[in-house]
Parts: structure tokens; sequence; C-alpha cells
């Protein structure tokens, strides 16, 4: 018997995992747990952590409709596992790798508690494009790509040889147990699945995406007012559609390249997590001591005076959402204008983004505070307010999140509000001196 366990796979196909269990041709029980450090904060009943329920509500929705159960608990996976191990005869764990500390922690006490049980643990990649000890044997490089160009270059070259397609396995193939565990009181969830509503369906957003938008995705993804982005990502960071569907179905249209080149960034900046050292400490090799917090509240409540940060702050807050476009102008203007260190936008942001992915948005934390190998220089400090002119000519964007000021004109709506917190262009001449400072003390 077999124990597979969910993580960020909430799916029932085309699943590294599946096909290894396929192959065996063994029973398997499927468990999902739900850990209490990764919802720890309450963050149940925040966007992110809602995003999470909702799609494991739908993933055991997917099971029922099979036929199948799968085993949802919560507790401290190595508990959890000690408990499955003693109760069930498995003599082997499957699971998708992950590469955040914590991930790789939790992963080295599972790996512990099945030897314990005799168990063998098999951990497998299923969440990136490349596999990545065959892409640097491919590359045959001392080291690893620091810089996203050439990383791409390479990727795509890498992917046209090795090819990744999706996978024909699905729940159907597979011989679940229908073993009935008895889990105790201590695993059982502290609040109702049930009050989460199930996720939405990926596949019909890709469907649309790709037969109406994805050729025009590189000329006009920037124009958040319209927002010509796919969507996807909330679906993406757990899992519960295949990055190899993505890419193989995008392959398959004119003039995706730049959506393509997207899911390369993804694999980007998850290939510098595992190779990069520093990549989860960089706010202690930088001298981020100049840093301070004293527009935190302001900037995470949207009342700067600068249009169009509030009123990206305002949506994100409401709804979870922040085009890309405006996360780089509103991590800029906290990191660069209002000079707080990086790791409080980006815990915020881990709050509150439906897609947050640690990994990602810490590479793209970095990039907009120009730390780490590949980022902005320190000298980039975007102007909020000609970008808001240039991507929301009409300034309706503004005008839907902050109501107050619909009767602006084109003129006004974007400038500064009589009350804003910094000037643009002290705090930006500021923060040029600051980072400069910063980037030398690596
Ligand atoms: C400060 C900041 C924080 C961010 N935090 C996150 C985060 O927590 N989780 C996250 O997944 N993305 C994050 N991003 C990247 C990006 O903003 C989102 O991936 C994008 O907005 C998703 O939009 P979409 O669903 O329309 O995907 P599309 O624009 O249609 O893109 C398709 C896919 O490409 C990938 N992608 C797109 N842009 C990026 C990017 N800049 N970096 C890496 N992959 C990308 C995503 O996997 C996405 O599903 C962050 C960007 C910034 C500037």
């Amino acid at each position: 018997m077999k124990l597979f366990i969910h993580r960020k796979d909430l799916r029932i196909h085309d699943l590294a995992g599946f096909d290894y269990l396929h192959e065996t041709g063994a029973e398997s029980i499927h468990l999902l747990i739900l850990d209490p450090f990764l919802l720890r904060g309450g963050r149940e009943k925040e966007h992110s952590g809602r995003n999470f329920l909702q799609h494991v509500r739908r993933l055991k929705q997917l099971y029922e409709q099979h036929g199948h159960q799968l085993h949802i608990v919560y507790g401290e996976p190595e508990q959890v596992l000690d408990y499955v191990l003693e109760q069930q005869p498995i003599d082997e764990v499957v699971v998708h790798r992950d590469f955040t500390p914590y991930a790789k922690e939790r992963d080295r006490k599972l790996r512990q508690m099945a030897d314990q049980h005799g168990a063998a643990f098999t951990l497998l990649v299923d969440h990136m494009m490349i596999h990545v000890e065959h892409f640097a044997e491919f590359t045959g490089k001392d080291g690893y790509y620091k810089i996203f160009a050439p990383f791409h270059r390479k990727w795509l070259d890498f992917l046209s040889q090795h090819p990744n397609p999706v996978s024909s396995t699905s729940i159907k193939e597979l011989k679940l147990s229908s073993r009935a565990i008895d889990w105790p009181e201590r695993f059982q969830l502290p609040f109702q699945l049930e009050d989460y509503e199930p996720a939405g369906e990926p596949a019909p957003l890709l469907q649309h995406f790709l037969a109406k938008q994805v050729a025009d995705y590189g000329e006009e993804r920037d124009y958040y007012a319209i927002d010509p982005s796919s969507g996807l990502n909330p679906h993406v960071v757990l899992g519960a559609v295949s990055v190899r569907e993505m890419y193989d179905r995008a392959s398959l249209e004119q003039g995706s390249e730049e959506w393509i080149r997207q899911i390369a960034f993804r694999d980007f900046y998850l290939y510098q997590a595992i190779y990069d050292e520093d990549y989860f400490r960089y706010e202690k090799r930088y001298d981020l001591s100049g840093l301070d917090d004293r527009y935190f509240e302001a900037w995470y409540k949207g009342e700067t005076g600068i249009p169009v940060i509030d009123a990206s702050m305002r949506q994100l807050n409401e709804t979870g959402r922040m085009h890309n476009r405006l996360r780089i102008l509103s991590a800029m203007f906290l990191t660069k204008n209002l000079q707080c260190p990086f790791t409080l936008g980006e815990q915020y942001f881990r709050r509150k983004l439906l897609d947050y992915d640690n990994i990602i948005n810490r590479g793209n934390w970095m990039w907009c505070a120009s730390l780490g190998a590949n980022s902005a220089p320190y000298f980039r400090v975007v102007n909020p307010v000609t970008q808001s002119a240039k991507y929301d000519p009409e300034g309706d964007y503004i005008r839907q999140w902050l109501p107050e000021l619909k009767d602006l004109s084109i003129k006004e709506i974007h400038q500064p509000r009589p009350d804003a917190i910094v000037d643009l262009k002290r705090s930006r001449a500021a923060a040029i001196e600051t980072y400069k400072g910063i980037v030398q003390s690596l």
C-alpha cells in the first residue's frame, strides 16, 4: 500500500505522483494535511488562506465525484504521518517536492518518520517545467544561471529537446484504497471546510485566455485597467492546473511567446530558490538598518495620497487580487520612496494575495527592492504618477477603487493628493542614495 500526500498539487490528473503510483500498480491512500504552521495567524480568514481552503474543498469534491475518498486532517505533518503509518500497512510515502526552507525541513522530518516505520519516502518533481538536475546536466554549466535572460534561452532550448508533456494518468487509472481510517479527535479540523465554497474551475479560464487573449498579452499585459492577463494564478500556485498543461496548450497558439516567457519566469524563481543559498536570507546579507516602518501602515491601508498606490492596495485588501504592474508600482513605492524593508511588504502580501507563493513573491519583492542577482538596478525608482497615466490613461482603475476621486479630470486624477505622505521627486533622490549604500553592503 502507498500513501500519497497532496500539497501544492490540488488536482486529479497530470501529476508526477499519479504517474508513479500507476506504474507501481499498487493500491494507495490519499491524504491532505492542513498544516497549522502554514495556516498560522488566522490565515484561513485571509484571501490567500481562503483560496487554499476553497481549492481543498474542490479537490475533495473531485475525489467524491470519482467515488473515492480524500482524507483531510489538521495537524503537524510528522504526527499525522506517524499515526497513519502505525494504523495502515503502508510501504511507501509519495509526495511532490517543494523548495522553501520550511518545506525542506518538514520533508526531512517526514523522511525520518517514514524510516522509523520501515516505509520508503519518495519525493518527485511536479510543479516546474524543467527537472532541475537534468537541466543542470544539459547546460553543462559550472554553477547556475543568476540572470533571467540567459536562463530563459536555455530553458526554451532544454524543453525543445526534453519535452515535459502532459500526462494522461488521472485518478481513474489509480487503485485507491477504500480502507477507513479512524482519525482521532486531535486531527479534526478546527473549522468547517463546508463553510468554504469550492474553488472555480481553471479549465474555462485557460481555454478563454488561449482562444481570445494570449496573442495580445505581450502588447497589452501592463494595461491593468483592462487587465488582459489570464487571472489563472490563484489556481496555478496551488497546482489546480498543471504548468505542463499551460505550456503545452499555449505552445499550440500563435503569438504565445510572451506568456510562455512568464512561465519561464516562474521556473526561474523556483530554480533560484534551489540554488541560491542566500535566497531566503538576503535581508541578513544586506545592511537594511537605514530602512524603517514609518510609512508601512499608510501604505497597506491605501492612505499614501498617491492615487494609483492607494487604489491598488484597496483592491488587494478587498479582493486579494492585484495586477503584476501594480504589484511592481506598489512594491517599489514601499521599498524605495517610503524606504521600508521589503520583508514587511512581502509578509503583507503573504496574507492578502489570493495567489501568494512564498518563493515567487520573495523573488519579485527582491527584484523591486534591487536585492539579489536578478533585480532592478538600485537607481530604478518607477514614478507611480507617470505609470498611472500611461497604463490607465482615462483613470478608470482609480475611479473604480477610489470613488471619492471619481469626479477629478483625467489630468488631475493621477496626481499626488495635497496630503500625500511623501514628495515623489525628493523621495526618489533619497531612495537612490540609500539603495546605493545597501547594494554595496553585500
Ligand atoms: C511584488 C510582487 C509580488 C508578487 N507575488 C507573487 C506571488 O506571491 N505569487 C505569484 O505566483 N506571483 C507573484 N508575483 C508575480 C505576478 O504578479 C503574478 O504571477 C501575476 O500577477 C499573475 O497574474 P495572472 O494570473 O494573470 O498570470 P499571467 O499574467 O497570465 O501569467 C501566467 C503565469 O506566469 C507566471 N508569472 C507571471 N508573472 C510572473 C512573475 N513576475 N514572476 C513569476 N511568475 C510569473 C505565473 O505563474 C502565472 O500563472 C508578484 C509580483 C510582484 C511584482
